[in-house]
């Protein structure tokens, strides 16, 4: 069976290495890509309790991470799981290993235009020539979710102290001493030794564009927090990163005939947290098992509905009342673990483990969930 994978970033390559890591013949397999997002420039944090294909690629690991809300700092343990960050080039590099010992692989460099059903398979258009693939995955064109509920706007900026002024073994997941006033926001740390951290100003806000005023705000706000809460003086900033994602709590129609949508296109993208790699990988998992037992790859898990109506409820409720957001993450966070939180956001949860999590939740939160399901 021929497969072409159009777009060759995080989850096009993660479904490469997928592919790689099985003994049953598959292919040949084309990977294109056309250059536009650069993945040596790329970078993903998450968080897993089992080992991982790709954990060669992982270069910082904690088992613990700070919390600040609702006034109070907590370090919380992670129990079974791990926070992982891995940067684009080294996942690249991994996934290059996995292809080349498998040596099915074409990576093609190429402008995808369109993408269509061409008699049992399909015809994707690379500058302009067809090329015709049994299967295709689409993490470029489309569909993507249908329907955006909120946004998650972050700009970040990459600090080197002169002194040693970060923990290198603690990220800080959320601290909310900052302003609250235009949307649900919190400030990120993530160490990279004792010199030096990614800060980042995380906002969920119910447009994606404030203008210029927010770009000075955040700034500000970034400016702020390293100065007054983290109290570093003598600092310089090189790089700023910013970004803004669309969150959708509505599922991805992700087929159409051969094609099948992957990544941020098949609405991999959690909407309550942002965060799509470990649900990238695991996808891409599930597609390979279903191309290797069905012959085709379409017998994929469905997405639990209750997810959807809770991510839901937590977006409306924090872009009509940003303030929601540290009620909300100060009554999770309340514990000396946060597996339970962690394994709610994989949607691996029980129900009775959620009973016993939302317990302690704002009543406003009930509410969103009541008119999110009328
Ligand atoms: C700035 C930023 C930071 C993020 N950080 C995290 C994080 O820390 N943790 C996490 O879990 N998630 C994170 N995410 C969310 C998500 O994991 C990433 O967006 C992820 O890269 C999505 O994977 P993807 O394959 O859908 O898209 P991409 O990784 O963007 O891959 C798409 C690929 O298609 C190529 N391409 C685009 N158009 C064409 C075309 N017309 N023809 C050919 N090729 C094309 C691009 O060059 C790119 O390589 C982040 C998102 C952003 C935007």
């Amino acid at each position: 069976m021929r497969i072409l994978i159009a777009g060759g970033g995080l989850s096009g390559l993660s479904l490469a290495a997928h592919l790689a890591a099985r003994t049953e013949p598959l292919g040949p397999i084309t990977v294109v890509d056309d250059g536009s997002r650069p993945i040596a420039q790329a970078g993903w944090a998450s968080w897993s309790d089992r080992p991982g294909l790709l954990d060669t690629a992982v270069s910082r690991t904690f088992d613990r991470f700070r919390v600040h809300a609702g006034g109070r700092e907590r370090i919380v343990d992670l129990g079974a799981y791990r926070y992982r960050f891995v940067r684009g080039d080294d996942f690249a590099a991994a996934v290059t290993r996995m292809t080349s010992r498998h040596g099915g692989f074409i990576f093609h460099s190429g402008h995808i235009s369109g993408i269509r059903q061409a008699g049992e398979g399909a015809e994707v258009l690379v500058d302009g020539e067809a090329m015709y693939a049994d299967w295709v995955f689409d993490s470029v064109l489309g569909p993507g979710p249908q329907r955006i509920d909120a946004w998650l706007i972050f700009r970040g900026w990459h600090v080197r102290t002169a002194a040693p002024a970060f923990d290198p073994a603690i990220p800080t997941f959320f601290d909310f001493r900052t302003s609250q006033r235009r949307a649900a926001s919190f400030l990120y740390v993530l160490p990279r030794g004792p010199q030096e951290a990614l800060v980042e100003h995380t906002s969920f806000a119910a447009a994606r564009s404030h203008g210029v005023a927010y770009v000075k705000e955040q700034r500000h706000a970034l400016g702020e927090y390293i100065s007054e809460v983290l109290g570093l003086r003598e600092c310089t900033v090189g790089k700023e990163e910013s970004g803004a994602l669309p969150l959708s709590a509505h599922p991805v129609d992700r087929r159409r005939g051969s094609v099948l949508a992957i990544g941020t296109k098949a609405g991999m993208v959690k909407a309550s947290t942002g965060y799509a790699f470990e649900r990238i990988q695991t996808d891409s998992a599930a597609i390979v098992n279903s191309l290797v037992t069905k012959a085709h790859p379409f017998d994929l898990p469905k997405p639990r509905p209750r997810y959807h109506l809770f991510d839901a409820a937590l977006l409306d409720a924090i872009t009509r009342d940003p303030a929601q957001l540290e009620r909300v993450f100060t009554a999770l966070f309340d514990r000396t673990s946060a597996e339970p939180v962690l394994r709610f956001l994989d949607e691996a949860s029980s129900v009775a483990q959620e009973g016993r999590l939302f317990s302690g939740l704002p009543p406003s939160l009930y509410r969103a969930v009541a008119r999110r399901h009328r």
